[in-house]
């Protein structure tokens, strides 16, 4: 069996009168990603990861944030596309794990549905995939609430 590891990373200012997107799932909140696309850290970090694992590329290069078709653009699509690459290849995600560092709003309410959402679009046991969140403690722009970031590592493996 051939095991790989992926990792990704994503971050977005957040601006207002924007919806704001995790997962696909979205929260309720004054503010939300600054972004081509729907901003969705989550999906973006973990579309990145999935690339990573396969040494296929990253989200910026399969989706340029130049081209006006991606523009609002659900961020599912990019996850979908990652995921059909995956497939292509041979891989089956093993575990995804990640990190969102977020001052407010709490997370822990939504984590649930941003867990069952991920693995939806995924086609994955809810199982499979698992959602942290915390605070940046104040520090830096992350923890003065200017934004939010995302860190995913994800296991594949092929028979
Ligand atoms: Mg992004």
């Amino acid at each position: 069996m051939e095991v790989r590891v992926g990792i990704g990373y994503d971050i977005h200012r957040f601006e207002e009168g924007k919806r704001l997107i995790i997962g696909g799932v979205e929260i309720p909140f004054e503010k939300g990603f600054k972004a081509h696309s729907d901003g969705d850290i989550l999906f973006h970090a973990l579309t990145d990861a999935l690339l990573g694992a396969i040494g296929y590329g990253d989200i910026g290069e399969l989706f340029p944030d130049t081209d006006p078709s991606f523009k609002d653009m659900d961020s599912s699509v990019f996850l979908r596309k990652a995921k059909d690459i995956i497939d292509e290849k041979g891989y089956k995600i093993s575990n995804i794990d990640s990190v969102i560092i977020i001052e407010k709003p709490k997370l822990l309410p939504y984590r649930e549905r941003i867990r069952e959402n991920t693995a939806r679009v995924l086609e994955v046991e809810k199982s499979k995939v698992f959602v942290k969140a915390k605070t940046n403690e104040k520090l830096d722009s992350t923890g003065e609430g200017l934004g939010a970031s995302c860190y995913v590592v994800v296991s594949i493996y092929k028979e």
